[in-house]
């Protein structure tokens, strides 16, 4: 709550919620996607996982989201809990993102999300595969796209040019991850299958035992890249913030001056 109170300045469409790996922290994930919603007064979403749930407690969980008035789902297949490597479908329950999208579309009215994967999903035998993905999930009822995270806005737009050409006309927005710690971008990347430019990579390495110089570096990369991705169209930013507030506040904030300073720009004398 102290993050989200942090992070509020940058008035935020809405704010979203994980679900952890065998829906450990499900009571924590309602709770605080009410409290987001009821105490700050800000928009926000849970995310909600196929993983270890069968059919009927999804029903039940949904239930318990829409009394508590969430309006919106991120809908997920599920990473495998801690200490297992491959996804397993639980007893009577879903195998893809798209079957609880359908659940959800037949039988409640929230707005619903799906991942979207512009390096593929490490899964996927091909891109054109995970994109017959995507799209089979829109059609389910998925009313947005929130991608895995990138540093590559290149592969970004390859995607959704991908997407169009299927017919997949949903907005497809950009997740963000703030560089801040080398190991950590180190196995996100490993972890997400996304590729980190080469120099950018050489660039943190040399300042793999300055904490805060990988920072700087990061968070200014990242700034640049947010607004490449919104001067090339983008329809908004989604930001994995990983419970901390500072990085995606300094990004946010250079947006913001860039804006002051094209108004400045543009301003009669
Ligand atoms: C924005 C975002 C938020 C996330 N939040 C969470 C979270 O809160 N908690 C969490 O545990 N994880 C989260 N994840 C991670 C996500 O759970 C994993 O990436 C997971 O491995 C795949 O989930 P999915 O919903 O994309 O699955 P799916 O869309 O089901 O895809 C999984 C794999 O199956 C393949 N596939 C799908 N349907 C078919 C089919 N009919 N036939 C053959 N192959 C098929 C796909 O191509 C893909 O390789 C998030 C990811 C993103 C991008």
């Amino acid at each position: 709550m102290a993050t989200v109170t942090a992070l509020r300045i940058l008035n935020p469409g809405f704010v979203s919620v994980t679900y952890g790996a065998g829906g450990s922290s499900r009571a924590r994930t309602v709770e605080l996607t009410k409290r987001i919603k009821s105490e700050l007064g800000i928009e926000s979403m849970a995310h909600v996982t196929c993983v270890g749930h069968a059919s009927g407690e999804l029903r039940a969980l949904f239930g318990e989201l829409e009394a508590a008035g969430i309006e919106n789902v991120m809908a997920l297949r599920g990473d495998p809990p801690k200490g297992e490597t491959a996804f397993v479908q639980a007893a009577g329950g879903f195998r893809y993102a798209s079957d609880l999208i359908e659940l959800l579309s037949r039988e409640f009215s929230f707005s619903i999300g799906a991942a979207g994967y512009p390096e593929k999903h490490p899964e996927a035998p091909s891109i054109e595969a995970d994109i017959e993905n995507a799209t089979r999930k829109v059609r389910a009822g998925a009313e947005f796209l929130v991608t895995q995270l990138f540093f590559d806005n290149d592969a970004y737009f390859a995607y959704v040019e991908r997407l169009r050409a299927a017919g997949v006309d949903v907005p497809v927005v950009p997740g963000i991850m703030p560089i801040t710690n080398y190991e950590q971008i180190a196995r996100m990347t490993k972890m997400s299958g996304a590729s980190i430019p080469q120099r950018l990579l050489a660039e943190l390495a040399a300042r793999s035992d300055q904490p805060e110089a990988v920072a700087e570096l990061g968070v200014a990369f990242t700034a640049l890249q947010c607004s490449d991705l919104l001067a090339r169209g983008a329809p908004g930013l989604h930001f994995y913030t990983l419970n901390k507030s500072p990085a995606t506040r300094a990004v946010v904030s250079a947006l913001v001056a860039t804006q002051a300073i094209r108004n400045l720009a543009v301003s009669p004398a």
